[in-house]
């Protein structure tokens, strides 16, 4: 079966006011989107339900981030079952800012995303080397050893509810997007490592898609590349410009 395409909205801590979270609801609403592709908008916590209600029904949202315990003492923390009890489908773990600023080990997301994943969320898996790891020539070692843990707790069936979103961290909000040649390596990477490490099952069917400053302008070159299954598109994605890029496949 062909993997279908995949283009995740990652809005961060944007926009900034009530006002602008309805334009860009109804810039989404508006718009002629490719009835093919499947679009997930992962707003602020604080937006979240706002969004899901008012989000035409083909568009789904994402938490940006959650905790891997169900309830208790953590301050400022959401759980997968809540997420899941308010109708979130999706929650995005691993992101390169969530590493980086927040301190977050592969251990830790490797929990989180067990966990999102039996309370019944779908993940999208973030992973991504720096600059200074892929000139060492590390690209690779840094992806897998940030998927290892991953496919040391989770389950060969739950990767159907995996997307691996491969964002190298020097591409993030840069303008210095990877070429396609580059992006196409990472994934085939990816996907050979899912085939030794889980299976050539989940390998073929798990989606990976490519984030790091995706524009209209380079979606559709992208795009082309047989192992790049669609995007997370993070600055882009609060602009107009992010049809284009949903639409990247027309
Ligand atoms: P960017 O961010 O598109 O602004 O580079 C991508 C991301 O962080 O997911």
């Amino acid at each position: 079966m062909p993997r279908q395409f995949f283009v995740g909205g990652n809005f961060k801590m944007n926009p900034a006011t009530q006002e602008q979270k309805r334009a860009l609801v109804k810039t989404l609403n508006d718009a002629d989107i490719d009835p093919a592709v499947e679009v997930v908008i992962a707003p602020p916590s604080i937006y979240l339900l706002a969004l899901k209600d008012t989000l035409r029904k083909d568009i789904q949202v994402a938490a940006q981030n959650c905790y891997c315990k169900p309830t208790g003492a953590f301050t400022g923390e959401i759980s997968p079952a809540q997420l899941v009890d308010a109708g979130v489908p999706y929650v995005i773990l691993g992101h390169s800012e969530r590493r980086t600023l927040f301190h977050e080990s592969s251990e830790l997301v490797a929990q989180k995303t067990k966990a999102a994943l039996d309370a019944g969320l779908a993940v999208i898996l973030c992973v991504g080397e720096t600059l200074e790891e892929r000139e060492q020539g590390r690209t690779a070692q840094v992806v897998e050893a940030q998927l290892q843990p991953v496919v040391q707790v989770v389950g060969e069936k739950d990767w159907s509810k995996i997307v691996v979103a491969y964002e190298p961290v020097w591409a993030i909000g840069t303008g210095k997007v990877a070429t396609s040649a580059q992006a196409q390596e990472a994934h085939d990477n990816i996907r050979r490592f899912l085939a030794k490490a889980v299976s050539p099952a989940v390998a073929e069917s798990t989606r990976i898609i490519y984030g790091g400053s995706v524009t209209a302008a380079n979606c559709k070159e992208l795009a082309t590349q047989p192992d790049v299954d669609g995007f997370l598109v993070g600055g882009a994605s609060l602009k107009p410009e992010f049809i284009q890029i949903i639409n990247a496949k027309r």
